[in-house]
């Protein structure tokens, strides 16, 4: 298997690192080859190259099987123009790459319950919900512009959908709902949005293929507050790229630890993007402080989503929980009496219960 690595800014590397180390051992234990070739991408491509994706990097990240990515941006970036920043190398990955299904686990560990802002009551015994953004049409890559000065200037963004992206972002969220609880609620705001009622519409056509499926629509409204007031009523949930965005970034703080969540950026016959949530955290970068656990998950949902091993995405799943069960936490998860660890102290006890 040919992994690309974009080691990124900030904490990427340190992070990507143990998440390399966790791929070694899976190699080992499972009597798999994996090959890497590490790429440029975000501020140190810029700084490189003059451009935040080079070419290479995406001819590379094309012939790989699937591409693990740390983290880009950092404050001396930030006031490049849009089309030179970091985030610019994202998208263009995530477009060139065709990656339209964004799928973001939310999932409380038993052993982290303290750190989630919510009452026990309302965790119950734990938390598993996913979300699948739509990454690649809505809002962010509607037709926009600018126009006037002063105070008449104006300005625009538009969301778009199609049939055919709504329909195939719609069949992820039904096969994985098949693979999980089997319960689907898509988020929308029909009440009001032209582009709602057309993905509300194709879903429902949808759902004629997967009678086992129980789906439901609720308001992104709605579904932002019934996210906080219950979140054990959720599922598989499947929504347009902005909803998404917010709605999964919610989630993932009921959970309370963003160094803990993985993602998965999944086209059509092109490599997945395996990476954490959280940012390049440029203030904690090169101490050997940042929680590894978010990448080596993200190892996980690339063995199974793009390379069919579940065995060792449960290795990997396993081994994190036993290393948390033993109480060793990173600084942002850590509590009374248990013991504090670096990010390579981390990546070296999760490769040994591997
Ligand atoms: P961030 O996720 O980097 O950090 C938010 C907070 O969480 C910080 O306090 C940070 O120290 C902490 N944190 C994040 N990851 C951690 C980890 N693994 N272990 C321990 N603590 C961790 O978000 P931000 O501060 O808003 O952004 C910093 C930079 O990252 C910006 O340049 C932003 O544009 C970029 N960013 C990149 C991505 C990406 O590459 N996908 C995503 C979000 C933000």
């Amino acid at each position: 298997m040919k992994i690309a690595l974009i080691p990124g800014d900030g904490i990427g590397p340190e992070i990507i690192n143990q998440a390399v180390k966790v791929l070694d051992a899976v190699s080992r234990r499972h009597n798999v080859k994996f090959s890497f070739e590490e790429v440029l991408m975000g501020g140190v491509a810029i700084d490189k190259t003059g451009v935040p994706l080079p070419e290479e990097t995406m001819d590379i990240c094309k012939n790989s099987d699937a591409v693990l990515l740390g983290a880009v941006g950092g404050d001396e970036w930030d006031n490049l123009p849009g089309h030179l920043r970091p985030e610019a190398g994202l998208l263009g990955l995530r477009k060139g790459l065709g990656a339209f299904a964004n799928l973001r686990p939310a999932i409380l560990f038993p052993q982290l319950k303290n750190a989630s802002t919510l009452k026990p009551e309302v965790l119950g015994d734990g938390l598993d919900i996913m979300v699948i953004r739509e990454l690649t049409g809505g809002l962010y890559f509607g037709e926009k512009g600018r126009e006037g000065k002063g105070t008449e200037e104006r300005a625009w963004d538009t969301l778009v959908y199609t049939y055919p992206e709504i329909e195939r972002i719609a069949r992820v969220g039904f096969e994985l709902a098949m693979k999980r609880g089997k319960r689907l609620m898509s988020v929308d705001k029909a009440n009001i949005l032209e582009s709602s009622r057309l993905w509300r519409e194709v879903v429902t056509k949808i759902a004629k293929d997967y009678e086992e499926v129980a789906l439901s629509h609720m308001y992104v409204d709605n579904a932002a507050m019934q996210l906080i007031r219950n979140p054990r009523q959720f599922d598989v949930i499947v929504t347009e790229n902005m909803f998404g965005d917010i709605l999964s970034d919610a989630a993932s703080m009921l959970t309370g630890s963003l160094g803990m969540l993985p993602s998965a950026s999944l086209g059509e016959g092109t490599p997945g993007i395996y990476e954490p949530i959280h940012g390049s955290a440029p203030q904690i970068a090169g101490q050997d402080k940042a929680n590894p656990i978010a990448t080596i998950m993200s190892v996980s949902m690339m063995l199974r989503h793009s390379f069919d091993m579940e065995e060792g995405a449960l290795a990997i799943e396993r081994a994190v929980s036993k290393v948390l069960d033993k109480g060793y936490r990173t600084e942002d998860i850590m509590e009374n009496s248990k013991e504090l660890v670096g990010t390579n102290k981390m990546g070296d006890l999760i490769v040994n219960e591997i």
